[in-house]
């Protein structure tokens, strides 16, 4: 039997327990992987602190080139890890092979701009030489989220060794392996021993150890609201600057004078994207009461054309991600206390996806906007409507939940466009279009309830870095 191990300075290590990767698209098992806990973190935290002092030092010219080595290594190895990603997660092939290349970017761009990421001199008097410098944190702590597991391990990681820090992983519990593949290929393209560590394991065991550890000088989590102020108040704790990226319930506001077949195309992806289960998935449309029938019919009609299947398989449609998350989809359907739902609501009937983890694309038009299936994140193939009349009927319903991630705008007047794009509480905002080839340059993260902090762009390098301020009396 395969077990995925930590990979702890440069080599695999065992743990006394292992726990099963169970395939979401057939219930079994792909092998065992090492849970780890607290003396698996203490040992990584040990080796990555060690080996801090020569990489911090290691000039930025030759910290890029092994990054690009590493982007190299990934992109040579993209099926490899797309089939791992798919198995692991169920999404379908081509969506893992998307993550694959996103992954080997997010490591070329970070190798390019840590070459130009500078201090600042400041002219504070004649007789005074004042600069600035972007130091490493020191160690860096990154418990990661199971929907894309590659992405949010580079997104996460190239940054921070870019700027100098070593860095401890704790990918999700049911996702471990792609972390561990990368990790290894990181070591083959010449990242030295200690950098960059792994440890899978339980969130509550695992992710308690690292989160709490004394000697991590950064904590940065992707995952759920509630796990998030866990996390956090360990952090704060011991005065750790923590990275939130929590989840989200973005709305798609489209108005009368919208292109709808383009709204369409961009709104169907972006709620069936990994089955849903994306914290930027456009979850609410809210759409102007001239064109709510003309829009909904052909968002129906598109989801009477997808096809559900085994991840590997590359259908339109993947399972979700666990037994435990069907449940709870389905559990949200039974929140929907007034809304119609026109198409899907429950688990395809098809014997053939009885052993997966399978949810049916759903609209569910007229929720009650106080109600729990429009405020909370469901993280399935469903999208819920509401028609609003006017532009402040818009806003007020899309900054309406207690999230903050992102949101779209489909209109074709661009002083609503700009007006709406101030207005909306979120980290980031579309117009005619939603999402971004990756969006490994867009500075990404949320407000309220969706988090704080930012990963990806050039402002991750401010995150995995402080400012010291030197003066010098000439
Ligand atoms: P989760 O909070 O259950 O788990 C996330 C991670 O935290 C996992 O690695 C888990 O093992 C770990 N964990 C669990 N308990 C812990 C504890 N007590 N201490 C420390 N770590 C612990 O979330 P999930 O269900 O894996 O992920 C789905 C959520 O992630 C959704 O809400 C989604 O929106 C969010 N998400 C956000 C982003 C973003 O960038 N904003 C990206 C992807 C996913």
């Amino acid at each position: 039997m395969t077990v995925t191990q930590s990979f702890i300075d440069g080599e695999s290590v065992a743990s006394a327990e292992v726990y099963d990767n169970i395939d979401p698209s057939s219930g079994r098992s792909l092998g065992a992987v090492a849970r780890g806990g607290a003396d698996e973190i203490d040992h990584a935290v040990a080796s990555a602190r060690r080996a801090t002092r020569r990489w911090r030092s290691t000039p930025p010219a030759d910290r890029a080139a092994v990054l690009t080595r590493i982007a190299e290594f990934l992109e040579r190895d993209q099926e490899r890890l797309a089939v791992l990603e798919s198995e692991d997660t169920g999404k379908p092939l081509s969506q893992s092979r998307t993550d694959a290349a996103v992954s080997a970017r997010y490591f070329r761009y970070y190798a390019h701009a840590i070459d130009t990421y500078y201090g600042h001199t400041i002219p504070l008097s004649t007789d005074l030489h004042v600069y600035t410098r972007r130091e490493p944190l020191g160690v860096t702590g990154h418990i990661l989220a199971w929907n894309y597991p590659m992405q949010l391990f580079s997104r996460a990681v190239a940054p921070a060794v870019a700027a100098g820090n070593c860095a401890v992983v704790k990918p999700a519990d049911e996702t471990p392996r792609t972390a561990v593949a990368c990790a290894e290929l990181a070591l083959a393209a010449g990242l030295p021993s200690g950098v960059l560590n792994v440890v899978p394991g339980i969130g509550a065991e695992a992710g308690a150890a690292l989160s709490a550890h004394p000697n991590v000088d950064y904590i940065g989590f992707v995952g759920s609201t509630a796990i998030g102020s866990v996390v956090a108040r360990a952090a704060a704790e011991r005065v750790a600057p923590a990275t939130l990226e929590l989840g989200g319930k973005s709305p798609q506001i489209v108005f009368g004078d919208a292109d709808l077949p383009r709204a369409t195309e961009f709104i169907v992806k972006a709620i069936l994207q990994n089955a849903g289960q994306t914290c930027s998935a456009g979850s609410r449309l809210l759409v102007h009461e001239s064109i709510h029938d003309e829009l909904v019919r052909l968002v129906i009609q598109r989801f009477s054309q997808v096809t559900i299947g085994p991840g590997i398989e590359d259908r339109d449609l993947g399972p979700l991600i666990s037994r435990k998350q069907q449940r709870r989809v389905e559990e949200f359907i039974s929140y929907n206390t007034k809304g119609e739902v026109l198409c899907g609501g429950g688990v395809p009937r098809d014997e053939r996806l009885n052993e997966g983890c399978y949810f049916s694309p759903t609209v569910i038009d007229g929720v009650d906007p106080a109600s729990r299936i429009a405020q909370d994140e469901i993280f399935g193939p469903v999208i819920t409507v509401n028609s609003f009349r006017d532009e402040d009927e818009a806003i007020g319903l899309a900054n309406g939940t207690p999230y903050g991630l992102i949101a779209a705008v489909w209109t074709t007047d661009l002083s609503r466009a700009h007006r709406l794009a101030a207005e909306l509480q979120a980290g980031q905002v579309y117009v005619n279009t939603y999402g971004a080839g990756g969006g490994v340059e867009l500075p990404f993260g949320g407000v309220k309830k969706s988090g704080y902090g930012r990963e990806k762009g050039y402002e991750a390098l401010d995150t995995f870095t402080a400012t010291k301020a030197v003066v010098v009396h000439l």
